[in-house]
């Protein structure tokens, strides 16, 4: 094997062998761009050494190969005493983390050296400047240095020698402060500082391989999702000098500006200075129509260069330069991160211009960054101080009076008031109070928590899990990590993009992107004409990308919805139909005491007359549905939730029988109840008697659900309209339990039919979210018209966890571990739970060809997810209304 590579064999797309930086690195040396001669030590040679603590055989003898080379190029040698080479050792991973691993400049460098680089230069300041760099470079990335002791001698020689900034020492001062560089080397590392130039280059090499598993590093790459076994490159470059006086400097630019995506270049420049002094903030910077001041020629130059690189990388590149004496040199370049609004932006302008086709302008958007425009936000230029932080559970900004229960939300929100809802934890009984609210805040629980799901279900801002607020609902009133008392009524402002907590009322504005999928336009604002030019051009980008996503995709995209406002909401940004429609939210309220009744019936008449009840109520929900969803499909699900949800609290009935009993007038009805609820009680309802179950065991539920929604679509049809009910069946593990339930459903459409004398025929299918019913789809095919993948259920119940309960408990020790990167909630786990989708979607095609297959779970709306359904050719995915927009783009990016 080949372990180094010089400037001039690699290419940029050989990032995994020569890291981001060096592959960019020669791209450019091929390009004829001027680029300091050097080599780059491959990512492969850096696994070896992580892996066995030491060198790969023949890796040295590499580079004294390429060293040579280097410096017969150079015409000189490395750290010679007259006419010293100095190089640079830059670490470059295959992907960019900034600043999370180590540089070392300027080696080569040593007491003998720094008086051959004062005489060539000319420039005894530049010399000493250069060494006392090196000294602290060296000592805290190879030596283990604090940086501490460095900065502070640094400080201190200014001040006793008035200098307002360290271009204001002289030569004498370096001199004096190299010394003590060494001293301080000497006295924390017990080692001297190598006088030996290449012992130098090898330590610092050896260093940047190590920097690879720092603890900062290690986070950084958990958080960005990098794998930790990538290892890093190691640039070693030729030195030019930024420091060389006033006509040199170092510099960052872009081709365009990242932040806004505003077309024109855009940059910093430092005179007289080297390497990191740019982004550390040590002196003030300045611009680039400073620098065409300063050196016209450069500037020229670097113009000249950006539009290459933007040419020939076709996307925004960033870069690194240094001007010596004012000859200009290229450091680095490489495709420049950008904020979500400058995506889009730069894409469509790259159309516009050419260089790119709109196929290529969707691969450079994704959906979070759609989802992040979607959102409102609170205004960046506005004064805001976080008391804590939890988990960013549903994006938005949301600002309101703080209620710790429903009914005060509800109140509140009915005189017009906004509310933040701040419980311990969310339950179904919160749901009205959520509703009411602008935003929910929990101190506990994940991202999949209920309050979670639920909100962002709803598209409400939700902050989770702020474990570091104190929640005493008794009190109306929250502490904050410093003692402050918040209390019922007070404003706050949380931010469900980043999960802060701000106290009081933070501005917030509006997503144009939203208006304008809405078919809105963009509503004007009190900003300058320009920030209203680029918030249009942003707007008119995404509209584009979505156009060309719609065309290009293969997945249909349907919604969650379970009213007629959400179902019109959902049309509107683009579902074609309802994926999912949730009928126990239709239970609840008054309603659920009717479904307790018909459960706890104790004769056919008293349940019958629970279910005559409650038919015109459905009849009435499904009208509503159907008709915003006219000519679309509704798929319908019968009811679902555990029997526990429609029971009486069992607590608080044993509770009222104890106390009777204790006061000596027992409560003879109170007591039949208790048994009859203790009779149902279940350990684990989640796994009980739910979906179908329900349906099976308590007669004319399931039938009541069915006959509504039939008498609900012959009164549309009735009306010359076209409705498109599917009926749904949840939790089925056998094919007899849907055979069961479809004849029951045939047979009553069928009556409805004959009553109303209408031709009514529904697609019936059923919920596939069961590991059992995925190992037998070839028989559940047989009775089943359709599929839908519940996915949050089949993950629960093929990794055995709850998920209600673990995102709080062991998850973050398991993301920590990385046992996975991602929750299985949020992003579907395609080795297992996403194989027994495969399997059952390809069992059930081959039982029934013209099966349909779709996905209504969480992971319906989620990128990667929807990836993976794409890649196994589902019908359609449905999410909830809020996601149907970056639905719609990443089928598009993963129709590609
Ligand atoms: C599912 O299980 O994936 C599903 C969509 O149903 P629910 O979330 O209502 O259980
Ligand atoms: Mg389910």
């Amino acid at each position: 094997v080949q372990y180094v590579f010089d400037f001039t064999e690699g290419s940029k797309d050989q990032r995994d062998l020569l890291g981001g930086k060096g592959a960019n690195l020669a791209e450019m040396t091929s390009l004829g761009l001027p680029v300091p001669p050097g080599f780059t030590i491959s990512t492969e040679a850096c696994r070896t050494y992580l892996a066995t603590g030491r060198e790969p055989d023949g890796l040295a003898a590499e580079v004294d190969w390429h060293l040579a080379g280097l410096e017969s190029g150079m015409g000189k040698r490395l750290g010679d005493a007259t006419d010293p080479l100095l190089v640079s050792v830059r670490s470059g991973a295959r992907f960019s983390m900034p600043g999370m691993m180590d540089t070392v400049l300027n080696v080569g460098l040593t007491d003998t050296s720094v008086e051959g680089l004062a005489a060539v230069a000319g420039d005894e300041r530049f010399a000493w400047d250069s060494y006392r760099r090196l000294i602290q470079m060296f000592g805290k990335t190879v030596l283990g240095v604090d940086g501490e002791h460095f900065d502070k001698a640094l400080e201190a020689r200014k001040k006793d020698t008035g200098a307002e900034s360290d271009v204001d020492l002289g030569a004498d001062d370096l001199r004096e402060l190299v010394a003590e560089f060494k001293e301080i080397v000497r006295r924390e590392s017990d080692t001297d500082f190598p006088q030996d130039p290449r012992e130098q280059l090898d330590r610092a090499v050896r260093a940047v391989f190590e920097s690879w598993n720092t603890e900062r590093a290690r986070i950084y790459r958990r958080q960005e999702r990098i794998p930790d076994d990538l290892g890093t490159a190691v640039n070693v470059v030729a030195m030019v000098f930024g420091n060389l006086g006033p006509d040199s400097g170092t510099g960052v630019a872009f081709t365009r500006d990242p932040a806004t995506g505003e077309q024109g270049v855009y940059g910093d420049y430092l005179p007289n200075a080297q390497g990191e002094d740019v982004v550390a903030g040590i002196r003030n910077t300045l611009s680039l129509a400073d620098l065409e001041r300063l050196d016209k020629a450069s500037y020229d130059q670097l113009l000249g260069i950006m539009e290459t690189l933007e040419k020939h990388y076709r996307d925004l590149c960033d870069i690194e330069f240094t001007i010596e004496r004012g000859k200009l040199w290229m450091l680095q370049t490489r495709v420049g991160k950008r904020t979500a609004a400058a995506a889009f932006r730069i894409a469509g302008q790259l159309v516009d211009e050419g260089l790119i086709d709109a196929d290529e302008a969707l691969t450079r958007v994704t959906g979070a960054q759609l989802a992040q425009l979607m959102f409102p936000q609170f205004d960046p230029a506005a004064d805001r101080t976080a008391i804590a932080r939890g988990m960013a559970a549903s994006p938005g900004a949301a600002v309101g009076r703080v209620a710790f229960d429903s009914a005060t939300a509800v109140e509140w929100a009915q005189q017009g008031d906004d509310v933040i809802l701040v419980r311990r934890e969310t339950n179904p009984d919160d749901l009205r109070g959520m509703v009411a609210s602008r935003g929910v805040l929990t101190s506990r629980g994940g991202k999949t928590s209920h309050a979670a799901v639920v909100a962002r279900g709803m598209g409400r801002t939700c902050v989770v899990g702020v474990e570091a607020l104190r929640v005493d609902p008794r009190a109306r009133e929250f502490t904050t990590p410093d003692g402050a008392r918040v209390a019922e009524g007070d404003v706050i402002s949380i931010d469900g993009g980043t999960g802060e907590v701000f106290l009081g009322s933070v501005p917030v504005v509006p997503s144009a992107v939203v208006d304008a999928l809405y078919g809105g336009a963009a509503a004007p604002s009190a900003s300058s004409a320009d920030e209203d030019g680029a918030r249009q051009e942003v707007v008119a980008a995404v509209l584009r990308l979505m156009r060309h996503a719609d065309d290009r995709r293969r997945l249909e995209v349907r919604a969650n919805a379970d009213t007629g406002e959400d179902a019109r909401r959902a049309r509107d940004l683009g579902a074609a139909g309802i994926g999912l429609c949730r009928t126990e939210h239709m239970f609840l309220g008054a309603r659920r005491k009717i479904v307790e009744h018909v459960i706890l019936a104790r004769t056919p008449e008293q349940r019958d007359a629970g279910l005559d009840e409650l038919r015109p109520l459905q009849r009435a929900d499904f009208t509503e549905i159907l008709e915003a969803m006219d000519g679309h499909p509704v798929t319908i699900r019968l009811l679902d939730p555990p029997l526990h949800e429609f029971l009486p609290d069992i607590t608080e009935l044993s509770v009222r029988v104890a106390v009777a009993d204790a006061t000596g007038s027992p409560d003879a009805e109170a007591a039949a109840l208790l048994a009859q609820v203790q009779r149902l009680h279940e350990q684990n309802p989640m796994l009980g008697m739910r979906g179908v179950r329900l349906g099976l065991v308590v007669p004319g539920l399931f039938q009541l659900q069915v006959r509504a929604i039939a008498e609900a679509a012959a009164s549309l049809l009735a009306r010359g309209l076209d409705p498109r009910p599917q009926i749904m069946v949840p939790l089925v593990a056998a094919v007899q339990e849907l055979e069961a339930i479809r004849d029951m459903a045939e047979a009553t459409v069928a009556e409805v039919a004959a009553e109303t004398g209408t031709d009514l025929r529904f697609p019936v299918g059923t919920m596939i979210e069961l590991p059992r019913a995925c190992m037998t789809a070839h028989e559940i095919a047989e009775a089943a018209e359709f599929f839908s993948f519940g996915t949050n259920d089949l993950t629960q119940t093929t990794w055995g966890f709850s998920r209600d309960d673990v995102e709080a408990t062991f998850f973050p020790a398991y993301l920590e571990r990385g046992i996975f990167g991602v929750s299985p909630f949020e992003s579907l786990d395609a080795d297992g739970v996403g194989r027994l989708v495969s399997i059952a979607a390809w069992e059930g095609k081959e039982t029934r060809p013209d099966l349909e297959l779709g996905v209504c779970g969480e992971h319906g709306g989620d990128p990667d997810s929807i990836h993976f359904f794409e890649s196994i050719k589902l019908d359609y995915v449905s999410c909830s209304p809020f996601r149907v927009p970056v639905a719609r783009l990443e089928a598009g990016r993963a129709a590609l």
